[in-house]
């Protein structure tokens, strides 16, 4: 469970959050959608503290992420995982050792425990035959997939995508998106943020509709696409659907 309690953060004088006090629960996935710079972005990369919030508190696993040190963040992030729109894997390393390195050099597990738990990730993610390659011989979404598992391969107990793929050529969204899906399934705890509204009715648990640093509404998926509330959220959805 993660805690958000009145989150601010500016740029400047540019104020980009304003007072955002959110739970998510163990187990909940959520969908942040939203017009472009609404704070998506910002709002995820505060929850793990990428972004240094201007105040508030986020409480994940019982701490205050805004208010420990450096080494107790470090430790608490490793339980968050974070995939984004650009897949940012190792050129220089196969597909397994993309997956194995932060379990193995972080986390200091045993190398076959290691070795084992990344073969079964790749098989999760339909990339069992791919765990030689290395990552410019794959196709976006294969690259994408191979996030995901380097994410999962630190047992986190939340993860955190900021629109994963939004960079994928339209016939590997899918295949993406499945991944995600059986994950939602498994019973990760997930904030996903994108603009994919077909997984987003289907996968979340709830909408948070974010706009000028608010979430200006929430509710479940039938409920948002079906009657969205505000004249913001009318006019998004008005846009996109
Ligand atoms: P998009 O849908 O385009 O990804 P977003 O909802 O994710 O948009 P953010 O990236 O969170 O929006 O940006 C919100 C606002 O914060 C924008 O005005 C942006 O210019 C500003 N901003 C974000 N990061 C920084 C930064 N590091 N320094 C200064 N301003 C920033
Ligand atoms: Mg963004």
């Amino acid at each position: 469970m993660i805690e958000i309690k009145n989150l601010e953060k500016s740029f400047g004088d540019n104020q980009v959050l304003k007072n955002i006090t959110e739970v998510v629960q163990k187990g909940q996935v959520i969908c942040v959608i939203g017009p472009s710079g609404s704070g998506k972005s910002t709002f995820l990369r505060c929850l793990n503290v990428l972004e240094q919030p201007s105040a508030g508190q986020i409480i994940f696993e019982g701490q205050d992420l805004t208010n420990i040190s450096e080494v107790e963040l470090n430790k608490l992030r490793e339980r968050m995982g974070m995939v984004f729109q650009s897949f940012n894997l190792f050129p220089n390393m196969n597909v397994i050792n993309n997956v194995q390195l932060a379990p193995s050099k972080v986390k200091k597990s045993p190398e076959t425990q290691v070795a084992q738990k990344a073969a079964q990730l790749l098989e999760q993610v339909g990339l069992a035959d791919k765990a030689e390659q290395f990552p410019q011989s794959l196709s976006g979404g294969q690259q994408q997939r191979v996030a995901i598992a380097r994410a999962l391969a630190m047992d986190p107990e939340m993860m955190l995508f900021d629109e994963p793929t939004s960079a994928l050529d339209p016939e590997m969204v899918g295949e993406v998106l499945k991944v995600m899906q059986d994950l939602a399934e498994s019973g990760m705890t997930m904030i996903v943020v994108t603009h994919e509204m077909g997984f987003a009715k289907e996968v979340a648990d709830q909408i948070w509709f974010m706009d000028e640093g608010y979430i200006q509404e929430k509710g479940t998926p039938s409920e948002f696409f079906a009657n969205p509330k505000t004249s913001r959220a009318k006019e998004f959805l008005s846009k996109i659907l």
